[in-house]
């Protein structure tokens, strides 16, 4: 998706989301924090030396309730990161019909193979592809969504790599990277469209993410289209831009903690 996904708040308009509770307490608040994390962002790039349009904000609305996800489409977001399936389901069930304007959905997620039929149906962008078996699903989930009619545009992949040993965490290891990228390239239903990382807890973020960076230089020299890199969230955003960052998901900083904090 090309173009600024989120603008300035201002005042609510007509037309906007039902279901936004234009007005509110929450409404006030979203607008107060989007504003906040919206200038984190800007001064982050300044001091990066990077236009600040290089950087798009994803606000990350899992285990938020869908009216706030309404809010923020008033106040000028136009895509959001959801990690759990059946959540993420849900919500675009639920609020598409009051949408306008064209929203792209992020799954950010980790993704279980017989979940690809029903992610291929409203997800613009997978972030969270990590092996072979996961890409191939995914294939045949878009290209039976795309000969339904259910979407109009190949599914954009992003390779979730690990920079870590931990398993748990998800990710493809490095090595293996090439591969799984050339193989999404050749699928008919997916774009590659870049490289996405979560830096291991206990690890300092300016050095896990100096080497996705390396990373990521190194993909595009195989596949140019994959300019994407997704990295930073509400605690490391600034370092993620200043290592080349082009997505941050941001979820506590923008809609405060978690409801519910498992998974
Ligand atoms: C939850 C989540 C985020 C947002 O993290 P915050 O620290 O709340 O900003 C970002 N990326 C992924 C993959 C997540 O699951």
């Amino acid at each position: 998706m090309s173009g600024p996904e989120s603008r300035a708040p201002g005042p609510a308009r007509a037309g906007d989301h039902p279901a936004a509770a234009a007005g509110s307490a929450r409404a006030a608040e979203l607008a107060e924090r989007l504003a906040a994390v919206t200038t984190r962002i800007a001064a982050a790039c300044a001091a990066a030396g990077r236009a600040a349009d290089e950087v798009r904000l994803l606000p990350v609305t899992k285990f938020h309730p869908a009216a706030d996800i309404a809010i923020l489409y008033d106040l000028g977001c136009r895509a959001f990161g959801e990690s759990r399936e059946q959540e993420a389901t849900a919500k675009v069930a639920e609020l598409a019909p009051g949408f306008a304007e064209p929203v792209a959905w992020h799954m950010i997620g980790r993704l279980q193979r017989n979940k690809a039929k029903a992610v291929a149906r409203w997800a613009h962008t997978v972030q969270s592809v990590d092996s072979e078996r996961l890409a191939a699903a995914l294939d045949t989930a878009a290209s039976a969504a795309l000969d339904a009619g259910e979407r109009t545009a190949p599914l954009r992949v992003l390779l979730q790599v690990s920079l870590d040993t931990d398993p748990g965490r998800g990710g493809v290891e490095p090595a293996e990277l090439p591969a799984l990228a050339d193989r999404i390239a050749a699928a008919p239903a997916l774009e590659l469209a870049g490289l996405m990382a979560i830096p291991p807890v206990d690890a300092d973020p300016d050095s896990s993410f100096a080497v996705l960076e390396t990373l990521h230089t190194r993909l595009q020299a195989d596949h140019p289209g994959a300019s994407e890199l997704s990295a930073g969230m509400s605690g490391d955003l600034e370092s993620a831009v200043a290592h080349g960052s082009t997505c941050v998901r941001v979820g506590t900083a923008l809609l405060g903690t978690r409801p519910i904090t498992s998974g």
